[in-house]
């Protein structure tokens, strides 16, 4: 059922009806516009009611709620399908909840999950941030859906399993509790006005975990908060190739966002062209600070995608929608 419809049939008074659409639309832009952003920060209880209210008001073929079901990977082949904003992954392993190096954050979400070449990525990573970057360890926030494929809630991207959100609070010195890991809020290391980074929070160790993670090879892009951009523009010095690497996005002010390069085995997985050369510290970043970005004026999302909308390979990685048969378009590759 569209939100539409099902405001319509269950609604008493067109008065509240309309106050309903513009909250529902409302929060939905924050999603969106958030990437994740503020979604990520929630608890395990706000999560599990963002999810009841987006099904709510979602069609049973959205290719989010065919996803956001299905909680084991699809044991086949490994194959990163599609793009990272609509796409699907089969062959999905799963980060460890504890390494020497890191702890996975929000476990109920289930959203662990990645591709065996993004997994292993993030742990050597880990392991290498103590003595290059002062950085005692990640706090891994979410990765992708046992299946990728679209998100209930947050996320435009993180859909075939190459993308992984990464916290800027350091990895305390002990083991949290699952409860912690579903509770504990992250660091915000921008200030409030959006206009920098926060004194009080932002460190120089986060500048050496980001230049770190941009240097790999790997990584195709790192997306994080003007803000945090600003201050990396401000304290790099003349070696600064990899800048280019760390992209300006909304949100992005509590965690940052590593997209691996697709592998090169990965015949299905549409390649993203490279950013642009240079680090980025000019007048686009400028644009970033704007009333148009700090404040934009609220329009309503794009439609989510149906399951139709995604590669034809990725129907075989999901159930048919509640009532219907599996509708797949020619044959499955
Ligand atoms: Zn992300």
């Amino acid at each position: 059922m569209t939100a539409t419809k099902s405001m319509a049939a269950s609604g008493t008074s067109g008065w509240r009806n309309s106050v309903r659409h513009a909250a529902f639309w409302a929060f939905a832009l924050a999603i969106w516009l958030g990437c994740g952003g503020a979604s990520a920060q929630d608890t395990a209880g706000q999560e599990a009611a963002r999810r009841a209210m987006v099904l709510a008001h979602s069609p049973s073929d959205a290719a989010k709620v065919l996803f956001g079901r299905e909680v084991t990977p699809k044991a086949a082949q490994v194959q990163a399908i599609g793009a990272y904003e609509r796409g699907c992954l089969s062959g999905a392993v799963a980060l460890p909840a504890d390494g020497p190096n890191w702890q996975v954050m929000r476990p109920s979400r289930n959203r662990a999950w990645g591709h065996p070449v993004l997994i292993a990525f993030v742990e050597r990573l880990a392991q290498r941030l103590p003595a290059e970057a002062g950085w005692p360890g990640l706090l891994v926030g979410d990765i992708a859906q046992p299946r990728g494929g679209p998100m209930l809630t947050g996320h435009g991207s993180h859909q075939i399993g190459l993308d992984a959100d990464i916290w800027l609070t350091p990895m305390p010195n002990r083991r949290l509790s699952p409860a912690e890991r579903d509770e504990i809020a992250a660091t915000d290391v921008v200030a409030a006005d959006g206009m920098d980074v926060d004194p009080a929070t932002w460190t120089p160790q986060h500048r050496r975990l980001l230049e770190a993670a941009a240097r790999e090879p790997m990584v195709a892009r790192i997306f994080v908060n003007a803000a945090i951009k600003r201050a990396l523009c401000r304290e790099t010095g003349p070696d600064r190739a990899w800048m280019s690497k760390i992209r300006p996005w909304w949100g992005h002010n509590y965690h940052f966002h590593i997209r691996l390069s697709c592998p090169s085995g990965d015949a299905e997985c549409h390649r993203q062209a490279p950013p642009p050369p240079g680090d980025g510290c000019g007048r686009e970043l400028d644009w970033w600070f704007t009333e148009e970005v700090l404040h934009p004026p609220p329009s309503p999302p794009a439609k989510p995608l149906r399951l139709a909308d995604l590669p034809r390979a990725c129907a075989s990685l999901v159930g048919a929608p509640a009532g219907q048969a599996l509708q797949v378009r020619g044959s499955v590759q």
